[in-house]
C-alpha cells in the first residue's frame, strides 16, 4: 500500500524497510531542484545535512536531469552557494550516461545534431563527439534533444526535418518543465521532444536520465557499492524516486519541491525536508 506523500514532521517509514540509522546507508544521491533548493536558494535544512554525511563519513552528491548547465557549471554554481563539494565526480547528469551509450552501444553516431544550450554542446565535444552544421547538406549520424533554453526556431525546423527523414533521435532526459522561483515556466527537454513527436509524427527512439537506474549505477560503480548501500532523496515520484526503484537502491521522497503531482509515494522514506530525514538517520547526534 503506497503512503501517502504529504509533508510532515516525522519521518515515515515503509512497512519492511529498515529505520534509516540502521540501513546500512554509505552514499546519499539528491536531486537538486526543490530538493535541496529551489531556485536560487538553498534550503535551511541543506547544509547542515551535507555536513552531517560527511562528519559520519558517508559519501553524498547530486543526481540532476537538467542538461542545460555542464558538470563543470554545476560544481561551481553549487560551491557559489556555498556547498562544500570535494571535486566533480559528485555530480551525475545524463550527459554522462548519453556519451557512455554513444560510446558502447551507438559508436556509428559520431556527428550530432544537438538542440542544447552552449555548455552542453561543448560538453558533447569534450566527450569526442562532432556536430554537423546547420544546414540540410550535412546530415548527421543522430539528434540529440537536450534542455535547451536556447532554443531557436530555425534550429527546432533542422532538427525536425532530419528526424522526418529518417535520423535517429536521442533525448537526454524526460522532464516537461523545470521548476523555478521565477514568474515564468520553464520548459523543458520532454515538451521539446514531444513538440518534435507532434511535428513528425516520429518518436523519440530513447530517452535518458531519470527515471531509467543509469545515472545511480554509474555512482555505484564508482563508489563499489551494493545497491543497498545508496539512497536515492528526490522531490518527484516519477522520476527521482522511480529511478531509485529501478536501480534497487533505498529511497526517500521529500515534499518541499513540486512533487511531480504525485499524492502518493512508494519510496522507503518519506518527509517534509532533509532536517527530518537527519534527524532519523542520526538519532545519536
Ligand atoms: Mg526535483
Amino acid at each position: 500500500m503506497p503512503m501517502s506523500a504529504a509533508g510532515g514532521h516525522r519521518l515515515r517509514v515503509k512497512p519492511g524497510s529498515p529505520p534509516p540509522s540502521q540501513a546500512g546507508i554509505r552514499c546519499v544521491m539528491m536531486d537538486l531542484d526543490g530538493t535541496i533548493y529551489e531556485g536560487d536558494s538553498l534550503y535551511p535544512t541543506s547544509l547542515p545535512f551535507f555536513d552531517a554525511l560527511t562528519r559520519h563519513g558517508i559519501a553524498w552528491g547530486f543526481v540532476t536531469n537538467n542538461t542545460s548547465r555542464s558538470i563543470d557549471s554545476y560544481v561551481a554554481r553549487l560551491r557559489g552557494m556555498g556547498i562544500p563539494l570535494a571535486g566533480r565526480d559528485q555530480v551525475i547528469t545524463p550527459v554522462l550516461s548519453v556519451a557512455d551509450a554513444l560510446r558502447t552501444e551507438y559508436p556509428a553516431f559520431k556527428r550530432l545534431f544537438l538542440l542544447g544550450t552552449e555548455d552542453f554542446r561543448r560538453e558533447m565535444q569534450a566527450f569526442g563527439l562532432e556536430e554537423t552544421a546547420d544546414s540540410p547538406d550535412d546530415r548527421p549520424d543522430a539528434v540529440i534533444t537536450a534542455f535547451d533554453k536556447s532554443l531557436n526556431y530555425d534550429r527546432l525546423c533542422r532538427a525536425a526535418w532530419w528526424i522526418k527523414n529518417g535520423v535517429p533521435w536521442l533525448a537526454t532526459h524526460p522532464d516537461v518543465f523545470c521548476p523555478t522561483t521565477e514568474r515564468t515556466w520553464l520548459v523543458d527537454c520532454g515538451a521539446i521532444t514531444a513538440c518534435l513527436e507532434t511535428a513528425t509524427g516520429v518518436r523519440c527512439q530513447r530517452v535518458f536520465g531519470k527515471p531509467n537506474p543509469d545515472l545511480l549505477q554509474v555512482m555505484l560503480k564508482r563508489l563499489g557499492l551494493q545497491p543497498s548501500e545508496l539512497l536515492m532523496a528526490g522531490d518527484r515520484e516519477h522520476t527521482d524516486i522511480e529511478s531509485g526503484l529501478r536501480a534497487g537502491v533505498r529511497t526517500l521522497r521529500i515534499s518541499t519541491g513540486v512533487g511531480g503531482g504525485s499524492a502518493e509515494t512508494r519510496a522507503d522514506y518519506c518527509c517534509r525536508d532533509l532536517g527530518v530525514f537527519q534527524r532519523a538517520l542520526f538519532p545519536e547526534d
